[in-house]
């Protein structure tokens, strides 16, 4: 691994057909040849249950130490913290920005405990410069300025970012996978890779890489509801918060009689919304809509539908029935849909509430989240029927990151190997950093001793990280 930064180049370097350049690419480089079957899921070819298969060469992309796919929470700590480790590192993401749902969700609000590390570095700065500032639960963040304050992190620590880019794919061979299959608007290629992170949240690249996976509640399959974000400007909270010392700030007894003359028509019960970093701006976190699946395409879309209606509805009733409501405006919708849940990695161990309530010990514990669960039901979205029943805060031990059977790869963040009840205290950002930052310095340990994630020294690891319990 080379100790030196990648310096910045253009990225995906994609070749028309026939041109020199190419020639001359493919012959020095050499190309990947891609195969791949599309099938009905997804909407793709619904209703047809025939499959089309189609092969051809794809450009080959500069080669990296770490690639990390998914640029939320656990994709930028583990891209940082490879980095400062003297990886060669590639962090694509989605969407335009950096952050996930934290920034594209518009989820602006860090909770789970002071992690320490990255998360600690991060806080602080954005209070300090002004992004963030510390609510009674988490420091809540403007969501614009921190999409800045993350691109010049990356750029400071050497991270090649590679933006509106989507992994689609990879190619495994013998345990591992030897590229990253990426699209952006430059068409598709394919990134040498000798250590893949996978960060998308839905355990993306451990799906398409063979690895095990199960995807939501373990009785039925069926996860729990999405939530378009929005937030809002103009809230007067003098009047908001005598409302509130009223009716308690959920507004149950106000919804219930909402919902008694028809003027409530949604199927959750509470008014969710937090202030932010700014005065008058707030988060409306209310929405919740069941049955969509955040890895099928058509089911996604549906989602961001649904959920504008249903943001417009909202603010239509509170600004008649909520005090200090009255003259509030949308500020911004999220162009993301808040995902809770989807597939989760079964790696080397699954964590459960059982082990947290049997006070099990665990030596390679890398983070902790001070959350409690919060995983409301999939049919009944006002309901969280999940307790944990353990003291002190959830432990994440480093297994739950390590799939199984690829061996160089580590998939940090909402989609580790944990029961869904563990999942809801331990998906939120905090932890998640943790966990990043903790993958990123182990992707690098695996770089540096061609090793497999499973046989990285945790005892060594661990010494690298700033564990405790967080505050
Ligand atoms: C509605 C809602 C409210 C929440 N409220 C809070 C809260 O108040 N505070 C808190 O701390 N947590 C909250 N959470 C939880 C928390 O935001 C997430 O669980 C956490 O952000 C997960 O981090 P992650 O890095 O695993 O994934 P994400 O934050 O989901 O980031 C994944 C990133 O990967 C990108 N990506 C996905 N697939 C691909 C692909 N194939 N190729 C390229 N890029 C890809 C996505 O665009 C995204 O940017 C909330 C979650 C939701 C849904």
């Amino acid at each position: 691994m080379s100790a030196k930064k990648s310096s910045r180049h253009t990225p995906c370097a994609v070749r028309r057909r026939g041109s020199l350049n190419r020639r001359r690419f493919l012959a020095t480089a050499g190309a990947v040849a891609a195969g791949a079957t599309v099938s009905p899921a997804s909407g793709v070819a619904e209703g047809k249950t025939d499959a089309f298969s189609f092969r051809r060469e794809l450009p080959l992309h500069k080669p990296y130490d770490v690639v990390v796919c998914g640029g939320g929470p656990s994709g930028t700590a583990a891209a940082l913290a490879a980095a400062r480790d003297g990886a060669k590192v590639l962090l694509i993401e989605g969407q335009g920005q950096l952050g996930g749902m934290g920034v594209s969700g518009m989820v602006s609000e860090w909770l789970g405990g002071d992690n320490g590390g990255i998360f600690h570095e991060f806080a602080t700065e954005a209070i300090d410069q002004g992004i963030a500032r510390l609510s009674n639960w988490g420091p809540a963040f403007d969501p614009f300025a921190m999409a800045h304050y993350l691109d010049g992190k990356m750029a400071e620590a050497g991270v090649d970012v590679l933006l509106l880019t989507q992994a689609v794919d990879v190619r495994a061979a013998d345990g591992r996978i030897t590229h990253v299959v990426i699209f952006n608007k430059s068409g598709l290629a394919a990134v040498p890779a000798r250590a893949v992170v996978d960060a998308t949240g839905d355990a993306d690249i451990a799906a398409r890489s063979g690895c095990k996976i199960v995807k939501g509640r373990e009785s039925d399959g069926l996860m729990t509801p999405t939530t378009l974000i929005f937030h809002v400007d103009n809230v007067d909270e003098t009047a908001l918060d005598a409302h509130f010392r009223k009716q308690g700030d959920r507004l149950l007894g106000q919804v219930k009689q909402l919902q008694e003359t028809g003027a409530w028509p949604f199927p959750y019960n509470r008014f969710i919304t937090r202030k932010l970093n700014e005065d008058g701006v707030w988060m409306v976190n209310t929405v919740r809509l069941v049955g969509i699946d955040g890895t099928d395409g058509r089911s996604k879309s549906e989602g961001m539908v649904r959920g504008r209606e249903e943001v417009q509805k909202l603010m239509e009733i509170f600004r008649k029935h909520v005090p200090g409501y009255e003259k509030a405006r949308i500020k911004a919708v999220a162009p993301l849909l808040g995902v809770r849940e989807t597939r989760r990695i079964r790696g080397q161990y699954v964590l459960t509430a059982a082990d947290l309530a049997a006070g099990k010990e665990f030596d390679d514990i890398i983070g902790y989240s001070s959350w409690g669960s919060d995983i409301p039901d999939p049919k009944r979205p006002s309901d969280n029927p999940n307790r944990l029943r353990h003291r002190g805060h959830t432990p994440v031990p480093y297994r739950v990151m390590v799939p199984e059977p690829i061996e160089n790869l580590i998939c940090p963040g909402r989609a580790v190997s944990v029961d869904r009840i563990v999942l809801g205290s331990i998906r939120v950002m905090s932890p998640c950093m943790a966990m990043g930052e903790a993958a990123g310095r182990a992707a690098a340990m695996t770089v540096d001793g061609n090793r497999a994630f499973r046989d990285v020294d945790t005892q060594a690891l661990r010494q690298q990280l700033p564990i405790g319990d967080p505050s």
